[in-house]
């Protein structure tokens, strides 16, 4: 037997569940089903794939099994099981990207509340476990080893491990659970009546059987989830918690999702889609590694996660299933790449949460605030990348502008605004909306009256210059070039003021030649005496510092 140190990650989360800051310790259990049904959801895909591989499939479930006298809970699956090597990597130590940067975040969080979200947002796992359990065992057998394992930790800095002979196929976990006290509810955690009532609320939808029984009675286990995979309910049958609990489990965010997506073919490519909106940008958004959220199924059989070839990068957000009747099971990532139809219904899905967002615009108002707010800067993205799709971008869009202090406004609205001499829809990026407004650059347009949108976003400054137009009025940069704005009459005084001043800014330049490439008269300025505008072809300083910052 050997005694290992859990990773100094795992260590400060095992503390953060010691001492538990959830006023909701029933999701202990979630988090074991869930295991043990991606345990099972695993196992039927590696048989599928290896012909070899020896295990048994013909009941393929998960038993939890209470017994009130030992105060032990076991949670068992005959899934894919765990080699030693596993054990230590995926128990032992937390792989997940982002984790210290979550950790550090938790820690500068002062608030109990903002605390839970955070930990929504990253999911809590196996190690949720302690938060009811003094001393946890686990004992697993992947098919691909001889010997067994057994696991045994309390959740204090370390745990042992060694090799255990005639482990049955898959895992069990057995919890210890703490000694009941009044103030916690840990009594019922041996209760069949509770583990009924948990299940049910958390894992219904599992497709797998999660049999129950309790020690004491010895008799038949009973299966406790009605087993129905939601998407292929009528809709009107589901309700909003089921939904929410379902996308709890696809997606490991506490929050209920802030849109849930149905869809529906029909025809010679049959699929269903169950989507979701969160409610709340995770805080690996941005993140190279970040994974898509959208699972394929095929013919309700769990097939893979994040299956980006569903759901472009700039969508990463949504979460959800796609289950598709007409695919092989064995369908592979290269098969995906290739298939017209993945691609079809890859844009209908694009369609479709492009649509609903619109109509979320149109009909709930606050729910499209916060949508935008959380997922904007990602779904601009799609300006750039995705040119089918722009225009219906462009129209869920929403920007901040000098129209309104707190408000953004969308471009429809912006146009509705413009003055009758106003020809384009004016803009100008930079790092923040205070430094844009202290801009001279904007001085001239104030005096017009025309609406000017502030764009701060890092991605604002790709999209801008690959998007020509909304509704046929062109993009312009405020601090580009000659901004158009004089009439006839204007331009008439303008070019009389140019010869007036010839011989000054013909002085100007040369003097000034090693700083700047020309000086002219502007029509830009009202209060300010001077400002340096960059070529229409330059890059804009943003522009320049993020290129740079990549190291080109
Ligand atoms: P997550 O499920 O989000 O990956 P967990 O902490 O719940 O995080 O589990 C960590 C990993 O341990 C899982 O990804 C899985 O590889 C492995 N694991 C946990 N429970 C089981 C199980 N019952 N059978 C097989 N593997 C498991
Ligand atoms: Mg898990």
């Amino acid at each position: 037997m050997e005694t290992l140190e859990f990773q100094s990650e795992a260590r400060q989360l095992l503390r953060l569940m010691i001492h538990s800051i959830y006023s909701n310790k029933d999701t202990f259990l979630r988090e074991l089903v869930s295991n043990a049904s991606d345990a099972l959801d695993k196992l039927r895909l590696e048989t599928f794939r290896d012909k070899d591989l020896v295990a048994d499939t013909s009941d393929l479930h998960v038993a939890i099994e209470v017994d009130p006298a030992q105060r032990t809970l076991t949670v068992r699956d005959n899934g894919i099981g765990m080699t030693r090597e596993d054990v230590v990597g995926l128990i032992g130590t937390i792989a997940k990207s982002g984790t210290a940067e979550f950790l550090q975040k938790l820690k500068e969080s002062q608030d109990a509340a903002a605390s839970q979200d955070l930990i929504g947002q990253f999911g809590i796992g196996f190690y949720s476990t302690f938060m009811v359990a003094d001393k946890v065992t686990l004992v697993t057998k992947h098919p691909r080893s001889v010997e067994g394992v057994r696991w045994e930790s309390t959740g204090e800095g370390t745990y042992t491990i060694e090799d255990v002979p005639d482990v049955p196929q898959g895992t069990s976990v057995t919890l210890h659970l703490k000694p009941a006290d009044a103030e916690d509810q840990l009594a019922d955690y041996t209760s069949t009546a509770k583990i009924t009532e948990v299940v049910k609320r958390y894992a219904d939808f599992i497709t797998w059987p999660i049999r129950l029984a309790a020690a004491e009675e010895g008799g038949e286990p009973t299966t406790v989830n009605s087993r129905k995979a939601l998407w292929a309910r009528p809709a009107s049958e589901v309700t909003e918690e089921e939904y929410a609990e379902f996308y709890r489990h696809v997606s490991h965010d506490w929050n209920a999702p802030l849109e849930t997506i149905r869809m529906q073919a029909e025809g010679t490519f049959e699929y269903q889609a169950l989507l979701f909106l969160p409610s709340q940008a995770p805080f690996d958004l941005f993140m190279r590694e970040r994974k898509r959220g959208v699972q394929l199924y095929v013919k309700r059989v769990f097939i893979m996660e994040d299956c980006e070839e569903l759901m472009p990068e700039y969508l990463r957000f949504v979460k959800g299933v796609v289950d598709a009747q007409d695919l092989s099971l064995n369908v592979s990532r290269e098969i995906l790449q290739q298939d017209r139809q993945i691609q079809l219904m890859r844009r209908r899905l694009v369609k479709k949460v492009l649509s609903t967002v619109k109509t979320m615009m149109a009909d709930k108002a606050e729910s499209y605030r916060t949508f935008w707010k959380e997922f904007g800067a990602v779904v601009k993205e799609g300006l750039v990348a995705d040119t089918e799709n722009r225009d219906a971008i462009l129209a869920v869009s929403s920007f901040a502008s000098t129209h309104d202090d707190e408000e953004p406004t969308t471009l429809a609205a912006y146009v509705e605004r413009m003055k009758e001499d106003q020809r384009h829809i004016y803009y100008m990026t930079g790092d923040s909306r205070t430094a844009i407004e202290q801009s001279p650059h904007l001085e001239a347009l104030r005096a017009k009256g025309f609406e000017v949108l502030i764009l701060t976003d890092p991605i604002d400054e790709m999209w801008v210059g690959s998007v020509p137009a909304f509704d046929g009025r062109e993009f312009q940069s405020v601090a580009k070039g000659q901004v158009d704005l004089e009439t006839e009459e204007e331009k008439e005084q303008a070019k009389q003021r140019e010869q007036d001043f010839a011989g000054l800014l013909e002085w100007l330049t040369t003097t000034l030649a090693e700083q700047v490439k020309q000086v002219r008269l502007s029509s830009r300025l009202t209060t300010s005496p001077a400002c340096v505008v960059g070529d229409t072809h330059d890059l804009t300083p943003q522009l320049e510092k993020m290129y740079r910052a990549m190291g080109q």
